[in-house]
């Protein structure tokens, strides 16, 4: 069976202590499937995309091991080593393993390429409990004579899709060939195609299998539309949406997707002041905050949430009709999740995106991950007609900047358009203050 609180698994007190210092309560479903079979010692393979919760499945366990058989290390030795396709990833798990494991007395370090190898020479002297390192210049200390592999009890290979594409695959298997036959392996891959499956076998031994369904599947119920708009028309026509939304019949939810937390509070500030019941939710609010927008969100109360990606994850709540990419995300599989927030639950959704000219490199991304294009909506009072003409062309687009947000304060809102997409909408214009949605 699988636990549905994290007290209900055998976790050392320090990082139940963690947990509960994070507001950290209902594992994610990776964590509650993989975190049994990897505290039994068992291998694991986990298909599962970064913002399931991945990085604490595997990181608990093994810090876990670490906290209940401590041990002197020996010289250029470690006891973990994580392998991760690329220096960011390497950075994110460093970080999750010192937040997981604060109360735990472990030691870390990083090895990747593109800085001085010195200080991470430096830092292997004395032996380490956990390695991240990108494959390339960990091969390269080896070679040295500066790491010695022969100790490993912990190995995890993460994003291993990304690795084999960065074409990694030859010096990953060199790196396995180095490793002590007698230890826990773990690999994971958001993807799960017959050739990572064969490398998956090479490596682990009689490994559990844990899939996190990517939220793809539930896009068939999804109505997209893509806006094509300058960046100083996104505002009024955000306003527009959802002033039709908060009219239509049965008016549901509505989440709308910043991609800074910056980004995130301005516009809810401003749609705040436009009359719109709007909260922000991102990283830099805490839990307990963030579970309280939720909880209002959830009761219509604050009918319109600003969320950036981070934030959103986890956020299951059953009425969100509608999803608003305000800014697209760079990352396609964001997109998946984005409007996977909608059409819950059987019930149909609608996702608009805002495309500004800066913007074409991500919704062509976007269109190759989800392998459609998603339908151009014309009907609305801030259509640019030369950035459609321009894209379906196949052209690049400005390049993008630093994305600038909510310059413009509440200007007008532009007169009354077609609808909705596929909604009701298009039957006047009301004045600026939109009843809540009636919940
Ligand atoms: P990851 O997929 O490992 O990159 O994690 C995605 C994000 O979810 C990170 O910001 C974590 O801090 C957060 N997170 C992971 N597990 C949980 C959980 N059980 N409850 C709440 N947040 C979590």
């Amino acid at each position: 069976m699988t636990p549905t609180s994290f007290e209900a698994l055998p976790l050392a007190a320090p990082l139940h202590r963690v947990l509960r210092e994070l507001d950290y309560t209902v594992p994610s479903p990776i964590q509650a499937q993989a975190i049994p079979f990897l505290l039994e010692g068992r291998d694991l393979i986990g298909c599962a995309q970064t913002g399931t919760g991945k990085t604490a499945s595997f990181a608990l366990p093994i810090l876990n091991a670490l906290h209940e058989r401590p041990q002197r290390l020996s010289p250029k030795s470690a006891r973990t080593l994580v392998l991760t396709p690329t220096r960011e990833l390497a950075v994110q798990v460093a970080k999750s393993f010192t937040t997981y494991g604060k109360h735990i007395r472990f030691r870390q370090t990083m090895i990747y390429g593109g800085v001085g190898q010195n200080p991470q020479v430096n830092a292997m002297r004395g032996g380490v409990d956990v390695l991240v390192a990108c494959p390339g210049r960990l091969l390269d200390l080896i070679e040295q004579g500066f790491v010695d592999l022969s100790g490993v009890e912990f190995f995890v290979l993460d994003e291993v899709d990304r690795m084999l594409d960065m074409g990694f695959l030859r010096d990953v298997q060199r790196i396995v060939a180095m490793l002590p036959k007698k230890r826990q392996s773990l690999f994971f891959s958001a993807t799960l195609a017959p050739n990572i499956v064969q490398l998956a076998h090479s490596i682990l031994q009689d490994p559990a299998q844990v899939t996190i369904q990517p939220e793809v599947t539930t896009a068939e119920r999804i109505e997209q539309k893509v806006c094509f708009v300058t960046k100083d028309s996104k505002r009024p026509l955000l306003e527009q949406l959802l002033a039709e939304q908060s009219r239509a019949e049965s008016a549901r939810l509505t989440i709308v997707f910043s991609r800074t937390k910056h980004g995130a509070n301005k516009l809810a500030k401003s749609l705040s002041a436009a009359g719109f019941q709007a909260d922000a939710i991102h990283g830099n609010k805490s839990q307990a905050q963030r579970e309280k927008a939720l909880e209002r969100f959830r009761k219509g109360l604050t009918p319109v949430l600003v969320a950036t990606d981070v934030a959103a994850r986890g956020v299951d709540v059953k009425d969100v009709g509608l999803v608003v990419n305000f800014d697209l995300p760079n990352e396609p599989e964001a997109y998946v999740h984005r409007i996977g927030r909608t059409g819950r639950a059987g019930a149909d959704g609608l996702s608009v995106s805002f495309c500004s000219d800066e913007e074409f490199d991500y919704l062509r991304d976007i269109e190759k991950t989800i392998r459609m294009s998603v339908p151009v909506w014309e009907g609305h009072d801030h259509h640019h007609a030369g950035f459609a003409e321009r894209y379906a062309k196949g052209g690049r687009g400005a390049p993008p900047k630093r994305v600038q947000q909510g310059r413009g304060g509440n200007r007008g809102r532009g007169g009354n358009g077609g609808g909705a997409p596929g909604g009701a909408g298009g039957q006047g214009r009301r004045g600026r203050r939109p009843s809540r949605s009636g919940r």
